[in-house]
C-alpha cells in the first residue's frame, strides 16, 4: 500500500483522543506486516520494535500520534439538542453548519449537524460573531432527550468531524486529521524500510495516543523505551495562505520541515529547542537524501516532543514535520510530495544514526 493510500485509509478512520481503538487496530496490523515485535500499553500506545543490525543497548524512538481532536457530549437537552465541550483545540469558527459523527457508547456512529441560526433570520449582532463552545449544539434530528437516548447517545460520548479525504491539484490532498495520520502513514513506510535494512541502533516506532488531549501518550512510551533520542513526526502549521503573511516562512510543496523552536505560550508553557547534535544530523541527512529541508521557528504550537524530552533524565528530541494548512479544522491540507520528502528524510536519519551516539553537551 502506498503512502497516499495509507493516508486516505487513516484519514477516513475515526479515533478521538482516549478512544483510539480503530487506529490502534490499523497500526497494529500495518506495522505488524514488518515486525512481530509489537506491544500495546494500557493507554493504547502501539510500539513496534526493530532490532539493530548488531546487538546494542541503544534505542531510537520515532513516533506519531494516532488520536484526533473532537468534542465530548456534556448534556442532552429535553428538546433533544446535544451540548458539548471541546476535546483538544477545535476552532469554534468552523463548527456551525458542519457535519459531525457521534461515537455512541454502544458502538453506533450517529450523524449530526452543528446547529446555527437560519441565515435569513440571524440578528445583525450575531452575524459576524463566533459563538463560543458553550453556545454550540448538535442536532441529530431528535425531538426529545428520550429520542437521543434511543440512538444510544449518552453524556461522555465522543464526537468527531465527518471524515473526508479529497485529492486536489499538484499532488495536494485535503482530509480529516491529516494531523497526525500523515505521521502515522510515514511511520509505516519507515517500518517497511527497517524490516529490510536494520539500523545501527534498535528502533522503536510508536503510534502514540492522547496527543490532542494535552500530550499524554508519547511520554509514557518514552519512559518505557528509554531511548537515547526521539524524533516526532507531526505537522507544522504552514504560513503561506493569504491571511497569514508568512509568519513562520513554511510553505506547502517546499519539502519537509525541521523544528528549531516551538513554544505554545498559552496554558501549556512548553516547547522544544532541539539538541544541536540532532539538528546537524537532520541537516546532513537531508543533504544525503537529496530532499529539500525547510526550517521552522513558531510561537503557538507544540508537539509530544515537548514532553518526551523531559523523561528519563532528559531525552534529546526533535520535531520533523510537513507543512499543513487549515490545521485543526475538519479538512486539513498538505502536499503528498512533502510527506514523501519526510519519509525519505526520517529514513535517512535513522539509517545514519550511530550505534553509540553521545549526546553529552559542552
Ligand atoms: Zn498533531
Amino acid at each position: 500500500m502506498s503512502l497516499d493510500e495509507r493516508l486516505e485509509k487513516y484519514c477516513l478512520t475515526i479515533a478521538t483522543s482516549g478512544r483510539e481503538e480503530p487506529m490502534i487496530q490499523l497500526m497494529k496490523d500495518d506495522l505488524g506486516e514488518f515486525t512481530k515485535n509489537i506491544t500495546v500499553d494500557s493507554f493504547g500506545n502501539v510500539m513496534a520494535r526493530f532490532d539493530a543490525a548488531s546487538p546494542t543497548e541503544d534505542t531510537l524512538m520515532v513516533f506519531a500520534h494516532t488520536d484526533q481532536l473532537g468534542m465530548i457530549v456534556t448534556k442532552i437537552e429535553d428538546s433533544g439538542f446535544i451540548r458539548v465541550v471541546r476535546l483538544g483545540g477545535v476552532p469554534e469558527r468552523v463548527l456551525p453548519g458542519s457535519v459531525v459523527k457521534i461515537i455512541a457508547h454502544g458502538g453506533d456512529i450517529v450523524t449530526g449537524v452543528m446547529g446555527t441560526p437560519p441565515h435569513h433570520l440571524t440578528p445583525e449582532d450575531m452575524k459576524y460573531r463566533v459563538p463560543t463552545i458553550d453556545k454550540a449544539y448538535i442536532d441529530v434530528g431528535a425531538s426529545s432527550a428520550e429520542d437521543v437516548h434511543a440512538l444510544g447517545i449518552a453524556v461522555g460520548d465522543h464526537v468527531a468531524y465527518e471524515p473526508r479525504f479529497e485529492r486536489l491539484a499538484h499532488n495536494t490532498v485535503a482530509g480529516t486529521s491529516i494531523d497526525d495520520r500523515g505521521g502515522c502513514a510515514v511511520l509505516v513506510g519507515l517500518a517497511a524500510h527497517l524490516a529490510a535494512n536494520p539500523a545501527a541502533v534498535n528502533v522503536v516506532l510508536v503510534a502514540t495516543v492522547q496527543e490532542e488531549f494535552n500530550l499524554r501518550g508519547a511520554m509514557l512510551a518514552a519512559e518505557k523505551i528509554r531511548p537515547v533520542a526521539a524524533f516526532s513526526l507531526d505537522l507544522v502549521a504552514a504560513g503561506d495562505t493569504p491571511e497569514m503573511g508568512v509568519p513562520n516562512g513554511v510553505a506547502l510543496g517546499k519539502g519537509p520541515v525541521m523544528g528549531l523552536y516551538s513554544f505554545h505560550g498559552r496554558g501549556t508553557l512548553n516547547g522544544v529547542i532541539p539538541h544541536p547534535g540532532l539538528v546537524t544530523m537532520v541537516e546532513n541527512s537531508a543533504a544525503a537524501a537529496s530532499t529539500p529541508l525547510q526550517r521552522h521557528a513558531t510561537m503557538g504550537l507544540l508537539t509530544d516532543a515537548s514532553y518526551v524530552q523531559f523523561v528519563n533524565g532528559g531525552t534529546p528530541s526533535l520535531d520533523l514535520c510537513w507543512p499543513t494548512r487549515y490545521t485543526h479544522t475538519g479538512i486539513e491540507m498538505c502536499s503528498l510530495d512533502d510527506l514523501k520528502g519526510l519519509q525519505a528524510l526520517i529514513t535517512q536519519v535513522v539509517a545514519s544514526f550511530p550505534a553509540n551516539w553521545d549526546g553529552t553537551r559542552g
